[in-house]
């Protein structure tokens, strides 16, 4: 038996084998034969959302195409490609895709089931551009689901315990370039009297600090513009933020080779949009992370009480990424809201790789955004203890149709594994 780890190597897997099947026939054959079967990605996230005692399937073999249909702006892909490989194949036929995550390394539905998401006060989770699934289910079953049929919204933010998704059907639009530009420091006053206003202020904002007093380190802006524009003058300062004069990675004091074009230069949206580049490792690799999604009416109040935190937050931290996201109606997606209207803000920590002083801090933190209704990203560390993962799932409204439709999709419990066989139980 072959150890398999994910991506920053804190987790091995508790499975005997990775399979790659060649069709959908094979892999029905492995889910019906196997007590125990779990899909995995890229194996990018950093908890045991992906674990299983039993095997694991990945689909990145069976019918690897994508397939671009121009009069109905879709995409239909196989799930286990990676966003850098998908993205690419997109823009040689002129078309994109509205958000991309900080990495194009992920594979799409390993994304998609954990409402992975990017940044923008419009843009909402890789999930919500999702059309279309097909799936296959406990008993080998294929299910071809589409957006508005009855079981959609619940399936496709699935943590994997619904099934193997085998091909997801993107919406795409026409394809776009992005322009970067970077911000050196924003005090806090100026973060939390305008908020709003520096959010709205390009397509796509991150804010990255260190919780220092003397508010963020970096703002980064991504801009839309018309495909093949030519690059232009930008702002040699925004707020009391004077522009940055070269390449910047988000890490401190780490060198910007991985990162995508900035300095204002028009590039494809698929270029711009994640800050790292496919073909570099992204972040910084030796790390750990976490990630709180909080509805946005709260989002000072979130900042502030990470702020007061700081002093226990700065010795583990690398760097933390403030973002945005628009709402969405996926029944399980970290970033739904129940009138399906009110946006979201991402508060990122990409942590030292300490992982029992982080997950010491993680209840600390936890309890002092529990006010802002926070919740914790899928793909990455929180607080997975039973009683934790009660309150999680007291999050979602509607956790308990989700967990009957796991029950219809998966009767012999199959795909229950990691904290999502806590979550679900089984
Ligand atoms: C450096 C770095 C940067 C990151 N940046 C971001 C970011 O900008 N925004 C963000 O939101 N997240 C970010 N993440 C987190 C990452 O996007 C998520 O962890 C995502 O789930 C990783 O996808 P994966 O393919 O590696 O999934 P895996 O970790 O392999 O699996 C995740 C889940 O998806 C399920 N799954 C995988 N494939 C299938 C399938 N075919 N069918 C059904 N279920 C499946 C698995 O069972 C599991 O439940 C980052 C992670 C890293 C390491």
């Amino acid at each position: 038996m072959t150890t398999t780890y994910n991506w920053s190597r804190n987790l091995a897997y508790g499975s005997s084998a990775v399979l790659r099947p060649r069709s959908t026939d094979e892999l029905a054959e492995i889910i019906t034969s196997n007590p125990r079967v779990r899909a995995l990605g890229s194996k990018h996230s950093f908890n045991r959302v992906a674990d299983t005692d039993g095997v694991h399937v990945q689909v990145d073999a069976i019918d690897s195409t994508v397939e671009v249909d121009t009069a109905a702006m879709t995409a239909s892909v196989n799930g286990g490609l990676r966003y850098g490989e998908v993205s690419q194949a997109l823009q040689a036929s002129g078309v994109a895709l509205g958000a991309m995550a900080s990495l194009p390394h992920i594979s799409v539905a390993g994304a998609v089931a954990t409402a992975t998401h990017g940044s923008g006060d419009a843009t909402r989770n890789l999930a919500a551009a999702v059309r279309g699934l097909e799936i296959v289910t406990g008993d080998g079953t294929v299910r071809t689901l589409t957006r508005g049929d009855a079981d959609f919204a619940g399936a496709v933010v699935g943590l994997g315990a619904l099934g193997v998704v085998t091909r997801v059907v993107l919406d795409v639009v026409p394809t776009y370039d992005v322009r970067q530009d970077v911000y050196l420091g924003l005090g806090w006053d100026t973060v939390r009297e305008r908020f709003d206003e520096i959010t709205s202020s390009a397509t796509s904002v991150s804010l990255f600090t260190s919780w220092g007093p003397d508010g963020v380190d970096q703002v980064w802006r991504k801009t839309a513009v018309p495909a093949g524009s030519a690059a232009t003058e930008f702002p040699r300062s925004y707020l009391d933020a004077p522009a940055a004069t070269e390449a910047m990675h988000p890490l401190p004091g780490v060198d910007a080779t991985a990162c995508t074009g900035q300095l204002g230069v028009p590039g494809p949206w698929n270029e711009r949009l994640p800050h790292f580049r496919l073909d570099f490792t992204p972040s910084n690799g030796e790390e750990l992370q976490t990630e709180y999604l909080v509805p946005r009416r709260h989002a000072v109040a979130a900042i502030d009480a990470v702020r007061a935190l700081a002093p226990q937050v700065q010795p583990l931290l690398q760097i933390t990424e403030i973002r945005t996201i628009a709402a969405d109606d996926l029944w399980m997606s970290s970033t739904s809201g129940e009138d399906g209207h009110e946006g979201f803000i991402g508060i990122h920590f990409t942590w030292k790789k300490l992982q029992p002083e982080v997950e010491a801090l993680l209840p600390t933190i936890e309890a002092a955004l529990a006010p802002c209704g926070a919740r914790p990203h899928w793909g990455k560390l929180f607080d997975d203890s039973p009683s934790a993962l009660g309150r999680v799932a007291a999050a979602y409204p509607r956790f308990g149709d989700f967990a009957a439709l796991a029950e219809r999709y998966d009767p012999e419990q199959r795909f229950r594994g990691g904290f999502v066989a806590d979550l679900l139980g089984g």
